[in-house]
């Protein structure tokens, strides 16, 4: 092993399976991992069913799929990675800009992959204390130093569901000569979202929220141009299948089933907050999920009832975060959360 690593597992959702089988239930919802609760595009799960080139090697440039995100996000396709979803992207990122020692700046608490690849790459974390409403604040310009290689910005964030003040992302980004990485992951479930192109952005997005193809880990990245070259040879050859390219593809040329998903789980996020806000401490969000303080123990007691919700612990931060899912699945969560409650 390298002498400077620490590891630390990345803690997932549980699955519905093990649910059912640890606690003898019948019915189990899974509101956990932030998934599309209406799935793929019926066009992406069509091109599924009828692909069969499965001993072919992909085309690695990703040509087509570059040209399509370019339609669907404005962002030049030379200028477009792709990755084994965002995290795949992180991957790639630190692989070519984390030495040992440098610094990655987390405003925290948030996703905490961020924080296991800067300590897999020896980076030194600079946790930043997000303010009683999760915003970033000023006080990450006392963080901001020469060492500063990389500032994560999510945006949204998760758990927490909120975005930030555009203008100080831009003055972050003007702060720093380290990368300033924007997570976009929730971007189609928010009203604002970076607009910003300078050259230490990138902003990484991803199939599996909005679109509903977390299985096939597809991940895309807006680089400024003098690093596209650098990434293209540091990442895997093959990180996205031809399956999931053509998925993603005709998952973008339906993006009709997209929209649709996002304003039925943007109208169900505002009902599930209202009742919230009754019963617990619930935080306003743009994204796909809610943040909410509750009593110690919730989540498990939740799981015997039947209904997977993330204990954000492991985030940093004591409360829960609940998917907004179907509404029918919302309607069984608020039951049982009134039942525990
Ligand atoms: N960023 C954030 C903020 C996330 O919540 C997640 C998913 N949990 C990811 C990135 C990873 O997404 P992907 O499936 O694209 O790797």
């Amino acid at each position: 092993m390298r002498k400077c690593i620490k590891f630390e597992a990345y803690v997932p959702g549980k699955n519905i399976e093990e649910v059912k089988e640890a606690y003898g239930l019948e019915k189990v919802v899974k509101l956990a991992s932030n998934e599309n609760p209406y799935g793929a595009s019926p066009k992406a799960i069509e091109v599924v069913r009828n692909f069969t080139e499965l001993h072919r090697y992909p085309n690695p440039e990703y040509r087509e799929l570059r040209r399509k995100l370019e339609e669907y996000t404005g962002w030049n396709a030379e200028r477009i990675v792709i990755g084994a979803g965002i995290d795949g992207i992180l991957e790639t990122l630190f692989k070519i800009l984390i030495d040992e020692g440098d610094e990655v700046v987390i405003p925290v608490p948030t996703f905490q992959y961020y924080g296991i690849l800067a300590r897999l790459h020896c980076a030194r974390e600079v946790l930043v204390q997000r303010d009683e409403n999760f915003q970033i604040t000023e006080r990450i310009f006392e963080f901001l130093n020469p060492r500063t290689k990389l500032v994560i910005i999510p945006f949204p964030n998760n758990p927490t569901g909120n975005t930030e003040d555009l203008r100080l992302v831009e003055e972050i980004a003007e702060s720093t000569k380290g990368i300033v990485f924007i997570d976009e992951a929730y971007v189609e479930f928010a009203d604002s979202r970076v607009d910003l192109d300078l050259d230490n952005i990138v902003i990484a997005r991803t199939m599996s929220k909005a679109f509903g193809l977390a299985n096939l880990r597809i991940g895309y990245a807006r680089l400024p141009e003098w690093l596209v070259n650098y990434y293209r040879s540091a990442s895997t050859p093959f990180p996205v299948s031809t399956l999931a390219e053509k998925t993603a593809i005709a998952s973008l040329e339906d993006i009709e089933w997209m929209k649709d998903c996002v304003e039925k789980i943007k109208r169900e996020r505002e009902r599930l907050f209202k009742e919230l806000k009754k019963l617990t401490i619930a935080y306003p969000s743009q994204a796909n999920f809610i943040f909410f303080k509750s009593k110690e123990g919730l989540a498990e007691d939740m799981m015997r009832k039947g209904v997977i919700i993330r204990d954000c612990k492991s985030f940093g931060v004591s409360g829960y975060r609940v998917t907004v899912g179907k509404p029918e699945e919302n309607e069984f969560f608020l039951e049982k959360l009134k039942e525990v409650l």
